[in-house]
């Protein structure tokens, strides 16, 4: 029972952070030397508890950066290294070791991160989602379909508040989901992905459609057009609908992702 339950830890913190699992791997084999030596169970838990999550932030934030900058990929600015104009939507990326990409790609991002804030002043900073995990070219980072070469990287749209203040965070806890929905009259590609993949709108049926941010189309247009006429820069996923919207009809770069992926009408998805 214990070896299911530990192999079941082991794929979960794979999937999830890729290096988890290695470190889950590294932590049953030290932890016996001092959690038999707790007689109550609570306090033994808890400090098996906290030195899994120490070893791993070790990992994560110490031990892995520089290995993967070996391999070709480099974290996005998280904690340590920060940016005045790109930041994650949340910790998680950063912790989960889900915001590494190639060097030319964050090289470019940065800059055009810092061109994009200083053209337009009411945006301080760019924000990112998911990238690519730091190793092994080919490894899924799920629910991604691609997202496995350090060349893919997911951005906030951006939006207003109530007050029409740029919202300068996502809307929503994950950075997905906030859906920006096809309006009367547009062609509803959405629904007829829907109908054939399951798991088209997942994020959104789990995440809150509270109306207050308000999806800028001035700024978000102006974004989706800079990310087109980066050179390094060869696809770019907006939903359909978006697209017509805001008139990106000449951006032969705008591609639709197609029904098998994920819907992105919460993110802009771009790859080299
Ligand atoms: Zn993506």
């Amino acid at each position: 029972m214990k070896i299911i339950k530990s192999f079941l830890i082991f794929i979960v913190l794979t999937l999830i952070t890729q290096v988890g699992g290695f470190v889950f791997f590294i932590y049953e084999f030290i932890h016996p030397s001092f959690s038999k030596k707790i007689k109550s169970k609570t306090p033994r838990v808890l400090a098996k508890f906290g030195f899994f999550t120490i070893l791993y932030l070790v990992f994560s934030l110490i031990i892995i950066p520089p290995i993967a900058s070996l391999c070709g990929r480099v974290p996005l600015p998280f904690l340590f290294e920060k940016s005045d104009y790109l930041k994650p939507a949340n910790a998680f990326y950063g912790i989960a070791n889900r915001h590494y990409v190639k060097p030319e790609l964050k090289e470019e991002v940065l800059l055009l991160a810092e061109e994009f804030c200083t053209d337009n002043k009411e945006v301080k900073q760019l924000i990112y989602l998911d990238a690519n995990f730091p190793f092994i070219d080919g490894f899924p980072m799920h629910p991604h379909k691609s997202h496995s070469d350090g060349e893919k990287l997911d951005l906030s749209f951006i939006y207003r508040n109530k007050n029409k203040k740029v919202l300068n965070s996502s809307p929503s806890m994950s950075g997905y989901g906030y859906v920006e929905e096809p309006k009367k009259g547009e062609e509803n590609g959405v629904q007829k992905c829907e109908e054939v993949n399951k798991y088209y709108s997942m994020m959104y049926k789990v995440t809150s459609q509270n109306k207050d941010a308000q999806f800028d189309n001035t700024l978000n247009k102006a974004l989706l057009r800079k990310l087109c006429k980066n050179s390094l820069i060869n696809k770019v996923f907006i939903e359909p609908h978006l697209k017509k919207r805001l008139r990106l009809n000449g951006e032969s770069k705008i591609k639709f992702h197609g029904c098998h992926a994920v819907r992105h009408d919460d993110h802009i998805h771009i790859q080299m």
